[in-house]
C-alpha cells in the first residue's frame, strides 16, 4: 500500500456558514487486491500491521490535541468490545416484529422508556429508537414534521447543517431565521417570516444548544409566536438536543423540556452528553473567541471555525494541561500578529457581541463614550 499526501479542500456547501478548516492535509492510500497465493498474502501482513499501527498513533495523537469540536476522547467502550463479533441489526421498526434474532431492541426500549418518563409521555404513547448520532435523530424528526406536506421549515441559521440537509433531502423549503449574538433565534424575525408565509403550517426546529455557541432557543417564546401569528394546530416542532438535551435536567433553572408543550419530537445525543460535569461547574462547555489566522494552529487543535470566530469546547477528555498550552500557544501567536503593522483585529462583534470586539471600529467607539 502507498501512501501519498494530497491537500484537500474540505468545505462541504451544506456546513453553509460553519466552515471547519479549509485546507486539511490527509493521507490517500491506494488499494492493492490481496495476492493469490498464501505466501504472498503471509509476507504482506507486516506492512499492513505497520499500517493500522500507524493509524492508532495517528489517532491518539489527534485525540490528545483535540478542542474544537462537542465530543469527548474520553471513550471507554470495553465493556462493548464482546459485541463487535455479532452482526447485530435491529432491522426495521423496533415496534414491528422482526424474525431476525440478532437484534437488541430489548435495549432500545428501555431507553425509550426512560426518555419517555423524563419528557413526560404517557406510556405506550411515542415512537423513537436508538440512531447512529444527532444528524440521524434530526431526519427523523423532520420527517414526522412532514405530516404537513406543504409545510416549511424554519429554522435559525445557528442550527446544525443536518436541519438543512433535511429540507434538501425532503425538498421542503427552509426559512433561515437570523440569530442574535448568542446564538439565539431572533424571534421578531421568526414572527415577520411566519406572517409572510401565513397560508402554509410551520416546522420548526428548536435549538436545544447550537452546536457553535451553545445557544438555547425558547422553546416558549417561539410557541407563543407560532399561536400569536394564527398558526395553532398548524405547526410541528422538532427539537435538536444533540448538545444540551441530555445537560438540561441537570441544570436548575434551565427550562424545562417536555412532551406536555406542543412539540413532536425530541433527538439527544450520546457521544455529546459526555460533557455534562464541566457544563455544570461554568454552565457553558463552549468558549468562542477570535479565529487564529494561522491555519495550522487551526488545525493542530482541530478548531471548529466560523466566519471570525472559533471555539473551544470543554469535554471530560481536555485537562487543565492541555488548555494551558494551547493557550500560550494561542497568545504567543496572537502577539506575534500583533506586532505586524498590516494586521488589523478582525471585527467579531456579530458573533460575540460589540463590548467583546476589539477590531478598531469598536475600540474608538468605546473610547469615545
Ligand atoms: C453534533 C450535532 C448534531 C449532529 O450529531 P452527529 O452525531 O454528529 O450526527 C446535530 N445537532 C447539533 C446541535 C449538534 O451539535
Amino acid at each position: 500500500m502507498e501512501a501519498s499526501k494530497i491537500s484537500c479542500l474540505q468545505v462541504d456547501e451544506q456546513l453553509d456558514s460553519v466552515q471547519f478548516s479549509l485546507t486539511n492535509v490527509v493521507e490517500r492510500y491506494v488499494i492493492d487486491e490481496p495476492p493469490e497465493d498464501a505466501q504472498a498474502v503471509l509476507k504482506r501482513q507486516p506492512s499492513i500491521d505497520n499500517l493500522l499501527g500507524h493509524f492508532r498513533q495517528h489517532l491518539q495523537e489527534r485525540s490528545a490535541h483535540h478542542l474544537g469540536h462537542p465530543l469527548s476522547q474520553k471513550l471507554d467502550v470495553g465493556p462493548l468490545a464482546q459485541f463487535q463479533h455479532f452482526h447485530i441489526n435491529n432491522i426495521g421498526d423496533p415496534f414491528v416484529e422482526s424474525n431476525y434474532g440478532i437484534h437488541s431492541r430489548q435495549f432500545v426500549y428501555a431507553v425509550l422508556d426512560w426518555f419517555a418518563h423524563l419528557w413526560e409521555i404517557p406510556k405506550d404513547q411515542y415512537w423513537g429508537y436508538v440512531t447512529n448520532g444527532g444528524s440521524e435523530g434530526n431526519y427523523n424528526g423532520l420527517l414526522v414534521g412532514e405530516l404537513y406536506p406543504e409545510g416549511i421549515i424554519y429554522a435559525s441559521r445557528d442550527s446544525h447543517y443536518s436541519i438543512f440537509k433535511a429540507a434538501k433531502m425532503y425538498r421542503v423549503q427552509c426559512i433561515k431565521i437570523d440569530t442574535s449574538f448568542s446564538g439565539q433565534m431572533r424571534y421578531d424575525h421568526f414572527r415577520t417570516k411566519l406572517l409572510e408565509n401565513a397560508r402554509r403550517p410551520a416546522i420548526v426546529n428548536v435549538n436545544i444548544g447550537t452546536t457553535v455557541k451553545g445557544a438555547i432557543d425558547d422553546l416558549d417564546e417561539i410557541i407563543s409566536t407560532l399561536e400569536n401569528c394564527g398558526f395553532r394546530d398548524r405547526f410541528y416542532i422538532h427539537c435538536d438536543g444533540a448538545l444540551a438535551g441530555l445537560m438540561l435536567p441537570f441544570i436548575k433553572q434551565a427550562p424545562k423540556l417536555t412532551f406536555i408543550k406542543p412539540i413532536g419530537s425530541i433527538s439527544v445525543s450520546g457521544h455529546k452528553k459526555i460533557g455534562i460535569s464541566a457544563f455544570m461547574n461554568s454552565k457553558r462547555t463552549i468558549v468562542v473567541f477570535e479565529r487564529p489566522k494561522d491555519e495550522v494552529f487551526v488545525q493542530k487543535w482541530q478548531l471548529a471555525c466560523a466566519g471570525n470566530i472559533a471555539h473551544v469546547v470543554v469535554m471530560p477528555h481536555v485537562s487543565f494541561e492541555m488548555l494551558g498550552i494551547f493557550v500560550e500557544e494561542l497568545a504567543e501567536k496572537r502577539y506575534a500578529l500583533l506586532q505586524d503593522k498590516e494586521f488589523s483585529i478582525p471585527c467579531v462583534a456579530m458573533d460575540i457581541g460589540q463590548e467583546n470586539c476589539l477590531c478598531k471600529l469598536h475600540e474608538n467607539i468605546r473610547s469615545s463614550l
